[in-house]
């Protein structure tokens, strides 16, 4: 699974951080990147803090790279 936040879809909502607190956090400008240990949080919580995001920042790919989400 692959996880790309498009930096300029987000809004600092934080729902996925809500959602998944392991994988995400807001950086310096409010927007979320990735944990260093994301990769440890379970793939359907990556999935629905995809789902949470209200502006759909989060993309989610499987393991041949096609997109699952949005
Ligand atoms: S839920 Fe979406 S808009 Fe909010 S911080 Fe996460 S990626 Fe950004």
């Amino acid at each position: 699974m692959k996880i790309e936040v498009k930096r300029d879809l987000c809004i600092g909502a934080a729902n996925c951080i809500a959602v998944a607190p392991d994988a995400f956090e807001l950086d310096s400008e409010n927007k979320a990147v990735l944990k260093k240990e994301w990769e440890k949080t379970a793939g359907d919580i990556l999935l629905e803090s995809a789902k949470s995001c209200p502006t759909q920042a989060i993309f989610v790919y499987d393991d041949e790279n096609k997109q699952i989400f949005p």
